[in-house]
């Protein structure tokens, strides 16, 4: 069922009537959508993300990688199609020197405006474990990076009930924690593969798609352990992969802190790895929503990264990031007419 203009318009005048008399962020059709993502379908996602302890998604030298991770490469394809649609998710696969058997997964919903362009909303479902005194197949992963998923497919899932007036891509990325040629290995994969600097494709056809046709990179990696506070509200880093964004940076931030509660969003400055930094690096706007302090999270790149520690993951705060990321997508995509 499709949320659509007339809905949005009943619910606008509805809201309207009431707004006065509660708390103001600036539109209340923003504030209503961003609350169809709840802490039950966010948390939901972790029972088929291979999050458990002992669960392995890195990726290795190897014709084929491990069960886990194409498990979860498998689920993320699965979900996406439920909510986009079979003929609008796809696998871009890949290979790099002897690590084979990698696949982005690539979703679309296309907008109703052709001129308005496309926001990229993306993480990445590799995992990885730097910690040598640990066991090296133990990589659960679950913060770094089954959190910025979830926040991925509840977008995704909100997202593919309203009409939109640009496009919106959808991507898990393999291969993330490794850099190659100065690039986190997967984006920067599907980025050459997929995006020219000038347009030559047919009119039906959705890609290549030019540079400049890409408004934002929306990127999710590792939101669920805060590790400081603001006036009494867990902060996540907005982070940069390009100092010439700041503007850019500066109007994430304040769209994702008037429509979220209890948390806050502050610049956390400059980030030259993670997904992001492929779009950035090209002078694309790209944020990196990241859990602030993350260096100092104890269980970061370690076995203990996993869904049955309960202190790893603050899922309040987690869903709460995901729903100032829709706002900020919402904002700038949303029928202009809504
Ligand atoms: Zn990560």
């Amino acid at each position: 069922m499709k949320y659509t203009i007339k809905i949005h318009s009943i619910l606008a005048i509805a809201l309207s009537l009431f707004w006065p008399l509660v708390a103001q962020p600036a539109n209340p059709v923003i504030d209503s959508l961003i609350h169809l993502i709840t802490y039950d379908s966010y948390v939901a996602h972790f029972d088929s993300l291979r999050t458990n302890n002992g669960h392995f998604r890195k990726v290795i030298e190897a014709e084929v990688q491990s069960a886990d991770h194409d498990a979860c490469r498998d689920y993320i394809f699965r979900s996406m199609q439920h909510v986009l649609g079979a003929e609008n998710v796809s696998l871009h696969k890949f290979e790099t020197g002897n690590y084979k058997g990698l696949a982005n997964v690539i979703g679309i919903k296309k907008g109703s405006s052709p001129d308005c362009g496309f926001i990229i909303i993306s993480a990445h479902y590799d995992s990885n474990n730097s910690n040598e005194t640990q066991l090296t197949n133990c990589a659960p992963g679950a913060n770094d990076n089954g959190t910025g998923l979830a926040a991925l497919l509840e977008i995704a899932r909100v997202l593919s009930e309203i009409e939109t007036e640009c496009s919106v891509i959808f991507a898990a990325w393999d291969f993330e924690e490794q850099m190659m040629y100065g690039f986190p290995v997967g984006s920067n994969h599907w980025f050459s593969h997929f995006v020219r600097n000038s347009k030559k494709k047919k009119a039906d056809e959705v890609f290549p798609i030019k540079r400049k046709e890409i408004i934002a990179n929306i990127n999710f990696d590792m939101i669920g352990n805060p590790m400081e506070t603001l006036d009494g509200k867990l902060v996540l880093w907005a982070c940069l992969g390009n100092r010439s964004h700041k503007k850019f940076i500066d109007s994430y931030i304040t769209i994702f802190n008037e429509y979220t509660q209890g948390i806050s969003a502050i610049n956390g400055g400059m980030i030259p790895y993670s997904d992001h930094y492929t779009f950035a690096a090209r002078r694309i706007p790209a944020v990196e929503n990241l859990e602030s302090g993350f260096s100092d999270d104890p269980y970061y790149h370690t076995c203990n990264d996993n869904i049955e520690n309960e202190k790893n993951i603050n899922f309040s705060f987690a869903t709460e990031v995901t729903r100032g990321g829709l706002a900020y997508i919402l904002s700038q995509c949303l029928l202009k007419n809504d």
